[in-house]
């Protein structure tokens, strides 16, 4: 908990620096900060759910134990110069480290570039945060975390009774219908036989609803299950899964409450824009 409110503090010094900066300088400082962030929310997502502290023992090559070194620890840069492989052993590296870094980098430098209310980054940055070390966690593990969501769940609660564009309303009725719609998915595929949602599923959607809104984590589960759909549909036709094969959804519920979250307005204001006559 302390942890987080440190790290949440921290960055809302960040925030307040760089709103004073260019929006382009803003943008690019906070992707090589996302970056650096990234490399440890790698750490924390693969080691919080086999119980393990994310600063000690230092990282280690996981095929040979090696130790890694200063150039293998740089973010993006180190997996590239040692072109994704132990400089000890030669086996290669999961590319899954350097896509968190850079990740992390490219969903900070766009939230800082696209978000237009400052205040709003406070919210913003720890909610990518959150996003990013649950998806590792789930494409690791197929787990997210309840150490990870619940405080998370906390912080997001303190922050929107103090900062927010909405009434208080939209977030806890984010929070309840969040929750409330993969419940219902989760309750539907377990009586017939084929569960599809696990709980931290429905956890993660509800602390989506809390920081982003009712209207927002609808259109968030709308582009998850679409890109969940179309990602499906793309591993089968390549036969890269079989039909039963289980995919984690926490990533696509990541990757559809970021979008929702830097172009949800934009998005349902072009939906009804389509039909005239009805907002006419
Ligand atoms: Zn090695």
């Amino acid at each position: 908990m302390l942890v987080l409110e440190s790290f949440t503090e921290s960055l809302r010094e960040g925030a307040a620096f760089i709103a004073g900066q260019e929006r382009w300088f803003a943008a690019a400082a906070m992707f090589v900060v996302g970056c650096l962030l990234g490399s440890f929310f790698n750490v924390v997502g693969l080691r919080l759910p086999e119980g393990k502290s994310a600063v000690y023992p230092p990282s280690t090559c996981s095929s040979c134990g090696h130790r890694l070194n200063a150039i293998d620890l740089i973010p993006v840069a180190g997996w590239l110069i040692r072109k994704g492989k132990c400089s000890h052993c030669g086996d290669s590296i999961s590319p899954i480290y350097m896509l968190g870094e850079i990740g992390t980098g490219l969903s900070f430098a766009a939230a800082t570039w696209f978000v237009g209310d400052v205040r709003e980054l406070w919210i913003v940055y720890p909610l990518i945060s959150v996003l990013v070390i649950v998806s590792i966690s789930d494409l690791r593990y197929r787990l997210l975390p309840n150490k990870i969501i619940l405080p998370a769940m906390i912080v997001c609660l303190a922050l929107r009774l103090w900062v927010r564009e909405l009434p208080f309303w939209e977030y806890a009725a984010g929070f309840l219908l969040g929750g409330a719609m993969l419940f219902a998915v989760a309750y539907v595929s377990m009586r017939i036989g084929k569960p599809a949602m696990g709980g931290g599923d429905i956890k993660l959607l509800a602390l989506l609803g809390l920081a982003i809104g009712v209207k927002l984590v609808m259109l968030a589960l709308a582009i998850s299950s679409l890109l969940g759909f179309l990602c499906g549909m793309a591993l089968l036709v390549t036969g890269r899964i079989r039909r039963r094969t289980f995919i984690p959804f926490g990533p696509f519920i990541a990757a559809g409450g970021f979008v929702a979250l830097l172009f949800g307005n934009q998005l349902i204001a072009w939906y009804w824009s389509q039909f005239p006559g009805l907002t006419g």
